[in-house]
Formats: C-alpha cells, sequence, structure tokens
C-alpha cells in the first residue's frame, strides 16, 4: 500500500495541510515539538481506528478550535482509496471512498500500516502485557475474527472472575454456572491458541532473519510462545480440552484466589537473542533492532496474507541506530513505502525518496 496524500485542518498544532508521498523513504524532518509525530498520529488513526497516543479524540482538536477534519488517500494494487474522519463537537463523521460509515470498525484493516515508535520498545523491555498488546494488534490487523474472539474471551473471563469471586465470598454460585463460563472461556481460548501459535512461529522466522541481517550474521533471534497449557498442539479440541483440564485441576486455588489464574490473557513471548533471554542483556541498539526485526517481520506477514506491503511508520527510531543498521533498514524500502521522522536529519538525508521539512505544524517537500 502506498499513501498519497494526507490532509488535516484543526488537527493537533496543525492548522491546515496538504502532505504528497511517494514510495520509498518519505522523511518528515524538523526540530523539536514541529508536528512530525502528529502527522504521524494522524494517519495511523485510519489503520488502527485510534491514536497511538491520545486517550480521547477531543485531545486531538487544535486548541481554541471547534474541531478536525483529516484525509488520507492510498493506493491499494490498482485501486485508489480515500479515507475521512472528522470530529466536531460529538458529532462524527467516517467515511470510506467517500460513502459514510457509522462504526469505526468499519474503518479499520481497509489501510493497513505497521508503526513503530519509542513507547514500542517495551515490548522487549516491559511486561508480558506489553507483548500481549502487540501480538493483539498484528494478528488483528490481518485477522478481524481474532479481534471478535479476543473480546469474546475477555467477556467470558470476566464473568468467569466475577463467579469465582462471589464462590470465594460465600455468595450462592453453582458450579454448573461457572463450568459454563470455563467452557466459554476454553472455546475461545482454543482459537486464540491457534492463531497466536502460528503467528510467533511465522514472525519468528521472518524477524530471525531480519535480525541476521541488520547485525551482518552476528545476533540470531527467536521467539517463542509461552502459556498456561503445552506449546504445539495443533487441533483445537485438544487445545479446549487442555484449558478445561487445567481449569478443572485448579478450581480451587481459583476459588480461594477469586480470580482466573489461567488463560491467554497471561501468556507472553519470550524474545532470545543467541539463546539469551533479550531484556536481561541487551543494549540499547540490540533492543532496539529487535522490535525493528518484529515490526518489519510483521510487514512480511501482512504482505503473505494480503498480498501488499503494508505502509511503515516509523516514528523518531531510528536515530539510536549504527550507521551501518540504519542504512540496512532504508534499503529495505525498495517497492515499500516508508514514512518516517527524525530530528537529526543529517545522517538520513541521502537515502530518502522524499524529504518533508516540518515547522510549525506547516509542512513542505522537496521531491528528489
Ligand atoms: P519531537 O521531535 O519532539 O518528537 P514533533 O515534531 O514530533 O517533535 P509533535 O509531537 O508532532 O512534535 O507535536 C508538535 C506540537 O503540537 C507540540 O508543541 C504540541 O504542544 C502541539 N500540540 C499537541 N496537541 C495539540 C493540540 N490539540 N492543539 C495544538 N497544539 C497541539
Ligand atoms: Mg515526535
Amino acid at each position: 500500500m502506498i499513501i498519497r496524500r494526507f490532509r488535516a485542518s484543526n488537527f493537533r498544532n496543525i492548522e491546515s495541510c496538504d502532505i504528497e508521498f511517494t514510495e520509498g523513504v518519505n522523511l518528515l524532518y524538523g526540530r523539536n515539538a514541529q508536528g512530525k509525530t502528529n502527522a504521524v498520529e494522524g494517519i495511523y488513526i485510519f489503520s488502527r481506528g485510534k491514536s497511538f497516543r491520545a486517550r480521547e479524540d477531543s485531545e486531538l482538536v487544535k486548541f481554541g478550535t471547534e474541531g478536525f477534519r483529516i484525509s488520507v488517500e492510498y493506493d491499494e494494487g490498482i485501486h485508489h482509496r480515500t479515507l475521512e474522519y472528522a470530529l466536531f463537537g460529538k458529532e462524527r463523521l467516517r467515511k470510506k471512498n467517500g460513502y459514510k460509515i457509522s462504526k469505526v470498525t468499519e474503518m479499520i484493516g481497509s489501510l493497513k500500516c505497521v508503526l513503530f515508535y519509542p513507547d514500542d520498545l517495551k515490548i522487549v523491555k516491559g511486561g508480558p502485557e506489553e507483548r500481549r498488546g502487540f501480538l493483539n494488534v498484528a494478528v488483528s490487523l490481518i485477522n478481524g475474527t481474532y479481534l471478535k474472539m479476543y473480546s469474546d474471551y475477555k467477556k467470558a473471563l470476566e464473568n468467569r472472575n466475577c463467579a469465582l469471586k462471589f464462590i470465594s465470598k460465600g455468595f450462592p454460585v453453582t458450579k454448573d454456572e461457572l463450568w459454563s463460563w470455563s467452557e466459554s472461556m476454553a472455546e475461545y481460548a482454543s482459537y486464540i491458541y491457534l492463531e497466536r501459535e502460528k503467528y510467533i512461529e511465522n514472525l519468528s522466522k521472518y524477524a530471525g532473519e531480519v535480525m541476521l541481517d541488520i547485525s551482518e550474521g552476528e545476533e540470531n533471534l527467536s521467539l517463542i510462545h509461552e502459556c498456561d497449557i503445552e506449546v504445539g498442539i495443533r487441533e483445537r479440541d485438544d487445545v479446549r480440552r487442555a484449558y478445561l483440564k487445567l481449569f478443572t485441576e485448579n478450581l480451587d486455588r481459583e476459588i480461594s484466589a477469586g480470580v482466573s489464574l489461567y488463560g491467554p490473557h497471561r501468556d507472553d513471548i519470550k524474545i532470545k537473542i543467541n539463546d539469551k533471554d533479550l531484556p536481561i542483556f541487551a543494549s540499547q541498539g540490540q533492543q532496539r533492532s529487535a522490535v525493528l526485526s518484529l515490526k518489519l517481520a510483521e510487514g512480511e506477514l501482512i504482505k503473505d496474507i494480503c498480498g501488499e506491503y503494508p505502509v511503515y511508520l516509523f516514528d523518531d527510531v531510528l536515530s539510536e541506530l549504527d550507521d551501518k543498521r540504519k542504512r540496512y533498514v532504508l534499503s529495505g524500502a525498495e517497492g515499500k513505502q516508508f514514512i518516517i521522522t527524525s530530528c537529526e536529519a543529517e545522517d538520513l538525508l541521502g537515502y530518502t525518496d522524499n524529504e518533508i521539512d516540518v515547522s510549525g505544524g506547516k509542512y513542505v517537500s522537496a521531491h528528489r
């Protein structure tokens, strides 16, 4: 996918902009606080349906104005597509290819973007919930059913937790009621487990190749799915049975804890470099390279499933890589589109296809 144009009015510090993008490497450069990330944020909203840093969309409205409007034009194969989103007070207007849509979910999944921004370093440095979050967003982008299954799983989990809490406090909840929630949880969990197994296995393969290339053959990255049941089960029925067995065998512990102690909501991904756990010893550059490898691998999986590369949004993340690693990343943009932000543009300028000077919410492009 190639984004051709991003337009915004009264969005963050942008009064009005009309930015054109090209294939290859697009560099948004400028001093701090000028609007580089704001443009990336606006584009990403179309991919995921929400901002990666605002809690509420009302935060995105330019101070002192009534509402914002953003739109993106992109090519998907030979098709030219458009998406628009406007917010005025409580009124939201969303359009897809010129037609009004009522739900944000109708927008998600059309424009596929892989984002890498500084907070993503938490995927290697943070707790399991960060890696689960990454996994959920990545799998959802290529599999709409996964998103639905995960949200149904969370509902069943909430209900089961409620039942466990009631039992632990001596309220009359029948074991049948609890069993029906256990069955629902096991049902959704079996789907989630199999999708995660498949995804992590493929991601590990691609990310391993990228990491090996970035490090010139020195660093071997691998990913391991960590969950409460054995990994490597292939049949959905077997997975379901394994979860039910776990729930049954540990029921007393769960009742005294008043909460579900097992299931995909506790999964993790172990990230290893040369067979050692990554977060424990890795340097800054290695951590960054590992996340970059995951993100580039995520793009390869999107290409495998959807037939086209996503747009890669790299917000301020190449700066800590050494020149060789930087060059490796930029040379991989052929046949793809990278939109990169940086305040230290000098060392990137020679490798770009389109440079955009960002200053005070204004974007001035110089095509090469
Ligand atoms: P850095 O290099 O530090 O990452 P940046 O160019 O990416 O900088 P942005 O995050 O895009 O900067 O933000 C630019 C400016 O937008 C900031 O000064 C911020 O205060 C401003 N800003 C954020 N939200 C709004 C808003 N709702 N209305 C007006 N200005 C805003
Ligand atoms: Mg920024």
